[in-house]
């Protein structure tokens, strides 16, 4: 299959790549990023085909239609990660939690978050790419707490990689850092930075852009590229999910094969849901996905009234932190997919130079026919919590922005999935005090209250991290990334 660009083709980008090129160069004409050209069609029959299969051959079979150009070799070794998920059998468990509500899991694997799910996979078929190809890379990573554990994990003592990840030192919870500094494979390096997460991003996005750090790097023969979420290579890996949630409906007898469900997703730079849009355009039957975001709710706004506006927001620091983004990026390829190559240009050449845009009537409607959106905010999100909790569901706070929109969204009797992007190991503080009432912004009392009040134990994996030793000490000023980008390599 080829990849072709959502803004149009300037005459020096390639017009059309293939799956590995538009993995290790993500960034299209005029600033686009790569869609596939078509998407394969998903009939009753593939769906009745892996009823009763797993996941890994129907994410096998659906890797098959995007006719990718990865030896299958390579594709089984990145599936067989999901075996050391926490049940192979089973790494998304989908949890009933009211008559229409389930809960689909995404943050079994081994960082406790949703990025895991894509991430593992990419980081056996980036690196199988890049050794095919008798290349070295370099890849940068800016992270607000989630995807830097999870890259890290993924390319550790991978061959042909290295990793330089930057976090905001001070922004991340306890459990994101260590997960982070405790690593100590050697093609690793992470960088704490003294700033926020938009100067990590954008400390990222410089260096990406910069000719000269690009040639010191072909000096040592590496080429330089990003595991960000605009990359299609990670996009693949979200679809999956989306079609094996459904069909663990139907195993356990709440639908249907056939009958439409809601898909509601905690949405932040919209790849996780933008994964069950392409599942719904390729014939998964959907009533409606349903954003749902906090206070930054830039989405809310687009899916409510057609306009994406960020010239007189400021990001808002909240309990969900890694959906604060005021430019989500995937959006784009939603507009793409509606509006077509010159639109999309138009609206995001808009969005770069005047910080918003507005789309007609027609437009409008075309995007709620099959999204809806709502957000929440802090409180609400801890009284979601606590209420779950007192139902017998313990979550965190990025799902819990779902259960506003589950009751806000839902115009009719058919079931909702939810998904559950984070352990609640990964926010504790936060629910520590929707559970509890006390504040206490160190995660070690907080995952101690929990697992008392639950009943449940901390998993072994953030329990050590409190005993392993700091390997990444590096804490720097923004000025001085590149400096120590270039000292690790
Ligand atoms: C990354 C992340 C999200 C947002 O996902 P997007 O694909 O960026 O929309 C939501 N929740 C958690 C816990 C995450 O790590």
């Amino acid at each position: 299959m080829k990849f072709i660009e959502t803004r149009g083709n300037d005459g020096v980008f390639a017009k059309e790549v293939t799956f590995s090129e538009a993995i290790l160069s993500p960034i299209a004409s005029f600033g686009g990023i790569y869609i596939p050209e078509t998407l394969p069609d998903l009939d009753e029959a593939f769906l009745s085909k892996h009823l009763n299969g797993n996941y890994k051959t129907m994410a096998r079979d659906l890797l098959a239609r995007f006719e990718v150009d990865i030896d299958q070799e390579i594709i089984d070794q990145a599936l067989e990660l999901f075996d050391h998920f926490d049940d192979p059998k089973n790494p998304v468990p989908v949890i009933k939690v009211k008559e229409d509500l389930y809960v689909s899991e995404l943050y079994h694997g081994p960082t406790r978050a949703f990025k895991d799910m894509a991430l593992q996979p990419f980081g056996v078929v980036l690196s199988a790419i890049a050794k095919k190809r008798r290349e070295n890379y370099l890849i940068l990573v800016a992270t607000s707490g989630d995807t830097g554990p999870a890259a890290l994990e993924t390319f550790k003592n991978k061959e042909g990689v290295k990793v330089a990840c930057m976090y905001p030192s001070g922004g991340t919870s306890d459990v994101q850092r260590l997960q982070m500094v405790t690593e100590d494979a050697e093609n690793l390096k992470v960088i704490g930075i003294k700033g926020n997460f938009d100067d990590a991003q954008q400390a990222l996005k410089s260096l990406l852009g910069s000719p000269s750090f690009k040639t010191k790097l072909q000096e040592k023969n590496i080429l330089l590229s990003a595991a960000n979420s605009v990359n299609f290579g990670r996009i693949i890996f979200q679809i999956m999910y989306h079609i094996h949630s459904y069909l663990e409906l139907v195993r356990q007898g709440a639908i249907e094969l056939g009958e439409k469900v809601y898909l509601n997703v905690p949405s932040g730079n919209f790849g996780n849901v933008l994964g069950a849009y392409y599942a719904y355009k390729m014939g998964l039957p959907v009533e409606k996905l349903v954003v749902s975001s906090n206070e930054n709710n830039v989405l809310t706004q687009l899916i409510t009234r057609g306009k994406y506006d960020i010239r007189d927001k400021e990001l808002i620091l909240t309990t969900s932190p890694a959906m604060d983004i005021l430019k989500s990026s995937n959006v784009e390829r939603v507009l793409y997919d509606l509006y077509g190559t010159e639109r999309t240009k138009e609206l995001m050449a808009d969005l770069d130079n005047e910080l918003n845009y507005q789309l007609n009537e027609s437009e409008l409607a075309q995007l709620q026919e099959i999204f809806v959106a709502d957000y929440c905010d802090g409180e609400q999100g801890k009284a979601y919590i606590k209420e779950s909790f007192a139902d017998g569901y313990l979550m965190d706070p990025h799902t819990a922005t779902c259960f506003k929109s589950y009751k806000s969204c839902m115009d009719k009797p058919l079931k909702m999935i939810v998904y559950s992007t984070a352990e609640w190991t990964k926010f504790s503080p936060t629910i520590a005090s929707a559970l509890t009432g006390e504040e206490d912004s160190n995660d070690l009392p907080a995952l101690n209250a929990i697992a008392e009040t639950a009943n449940i134990d901390i998993p072994p994996m953030i329990k050590e991290l409190f005993d392993k030793e700091v390997a990444q000490k590096s804490v720097i000023e923004k000025e001085d990334i590149e400096a120590e980008i270039l000292k690790f390599i």
